[in-house]
């Protein structure tokens, strides 16, 4: 079945809750009123018990039946609470009965044999309804069962009209209570309409927008202020989404100028010689290879955000990796007049990770450290094992990075200075990309530099017991230009 709407549910909800307590409070009226009207009964009844002792008392000790039954006939004949009563004595003399109560045929029973609270019987007589109180007095040393009644037409009379204008209330309660319901709903919905009509103006463009936070401390302050933080995240994810396509065009489209600026100037001459056009062609050969290295980085970010980008992690030989990423830049090293050094651990160890990407991570710190480092200097490679912590490092002796720069490194398109370092290069995707295989890895890529000393990287794994099924020989050598 389909659930119904929240607002006719909760005044729904509110309507029975409204209309049960109308109930609840009418039953217990009507039985309070009941429970009070035959206190009242029972009360009245025994007041006439009483009067009926005290006369006898005032007759005194000595009085006769007769004298008793003239003098009790002489009183009740005439008064209204003589119509229903009866007083027997202990030895079975009548010393009064009414008319009523003969024509009833009611016993009242020996007062040696009645309880000391009485008895009460209900009847009817013609159109009346009667409560009847047996009751054992003592009187001049005499016992006597007195047998009074009373017609509680009235009583019922009040307590029927009291139930039938409640019941004819009960309509009115039940529109009370819809009307109540229906607008306790939409006051208590109220907030939620807001947020909705504000939350429906907000789209790509306007995504600076919050919902509006109501000032009382409840679940729909909560709401509104949860739906503003994912806002935020939501509007800082499409900023650096527009952020990284526009630094991406903007990147693509230095490298494409020049490519079209030098095909357009060696056109527009007519005569060149074979050797012009080599250096043309290697110009845009290089400007080519810079594109294709932008394209790759682009597209391992785009992969990474994409959630595309995963990582195969094995058991690896933490010496075996550093030795053959070092084999791989040795040659570009010396070419760069740069020391070189590689650093292994005298023993083994081991370390989970993706071999491939932890290789990339070492290259962009390796491509950095070659870049930004003076011809002259030195660049050091390295793994250390200390308590089971396994340290890559890669240190320069170059440029360094200023502290204000340090933190901003590792954002995508960050670059300190294009101008410096040794080649116009790079498009800052290099430390970012190598901060999130880090990352991946469950670790972090720190940075100490000095400007004008040189900047050292390094992160931390876990060592591993397990070995890789590739042996690698422990040992420790340099690379170095002499
Ligand atoms: P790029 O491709 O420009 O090198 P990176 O993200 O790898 O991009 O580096 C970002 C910036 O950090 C570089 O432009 C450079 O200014 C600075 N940087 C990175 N590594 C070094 C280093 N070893 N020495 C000095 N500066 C560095």
């Amino acid at each position: 079945m389909k659930p119904l709407p929240i607002r006719l549910r909760l005044t729904l909800w509110y309507c029975a809750m409204f209309a049960a307590a109308g109930v609840l409070l009418s039953v217990s009226n009507w039985w309070m009123l009941k429970r009070s009207l035959k206190a009242t009964e029972y009360h009245e009844l025994q007041e006439r018990v009483e009067d009926v002792q005290l006369l006898l008392m005032q007759l005194g000790p000595h009085a006769s039946v007769e004298s008793l039954q003239q003098r009790l006939a002489e009183i009740y004949q005439i008064k209204d609470d003589g119509k229903y009563l009866q007083v027997l004595d202990q030895d079975g003399n009548w010393i009064y009965r009414s008319r009523r109560m003969i024509d009833e045929g009611l016993l009242p029973g020996v007062p040696g044999l009645l309880p000391p609270e009485g008895t009460l019987v209900e009847f009817h007589q013609g159109t009346r309804f009667v409560l009847a109180l047996t009751y054992p007095i003592h009187a001049n040393g005499r016992a006597y069962s007195v047998q009074t009644g009373l017609a509680l037409n009235k009583s019922m009379v009040l307590l029927s009209a009291f139930g039938q204008k409640l019941f004819l209330l009960t309509p009115a309660v039940l529109i009370l209570a819809a009307v109540g319901g229906h607008f306790m709903s939409r006051k208590a919905l109220a907030p939620v309409a807001a947020i909705a009509t504000e939350a429906r103006r907000i789209n790509d463009r306007n995504l600076d927008i919050r919902l509006p936070i109501s000032p009382t401390k409840d679940e729909i302050s909560d709401l509104s202020q949860t739906l503003n933080q994912m806002l935020e995240r939501v509007e800082s994810g499409v900023r650096s989404i527009r952020d990284f396509t526009a630094n991406a065009a903007h990147e693509l489209r230095t490298p494409l100028a020049l490519i079209r600026t030098e095909v357009e100037v060696a056109l527009s001459m007519t005569s060149r010689s074979a050797e012009e056009y080599r250096e043309a062609c290697q110009h845009v050969q290089l400007e080519s290879v810079r594109m294709t290295g932008l394209i790759d980085g682009l597209l391992m970010l785009a992969r990474v955000d994409s959630g595309n980008e995963t990582l195969r992690f094995e058991s690896i030989d933490a010496n075996h990796l550093v030795r053959q990423t070092g084999e791989k830049w040795k040659t570009s090293m010396l070419q760069a007049l740069l020391d070189f050094y590689v650093e292994l651990t005298p023993e083994p160890v081991f370390v989970s990770g993706d071999s491939d990407g932890l290789q990339r991570l070492l290259t962009i710190l390796l491509d950095n450290a070659l870049h930004y480092t003076q011809p002259g200097g030195s660049v050091n490679l390295c793994v250390t094992c200390e308590d089971n912590r396994v340290l890559f490092t890669v240190a320069d002796t170059g440029i360094g990075i200023a502290p204000e720069h340090q933190t901003r490194v590792f954002d995508r398109f960050y670059r300190v200075d294009r101008t410096r370092g040794r080649t116009f290069r790079g498009a800052g995707l290099g430390l970012a990309l190598a901060r999130w295989i880090a990352e991946k890895h469950g670790t972090t890529l720190s940075l100490k530099s000095t400007v004008g000393e040189g900047s050292s990287f390094s992160f931390g794994l876990c060592a591993v017991s397990t070995a890789p099924q590739s042996n690698s020989e422990a040992t420790e050598y340099s690379l170095s230009r002499s």
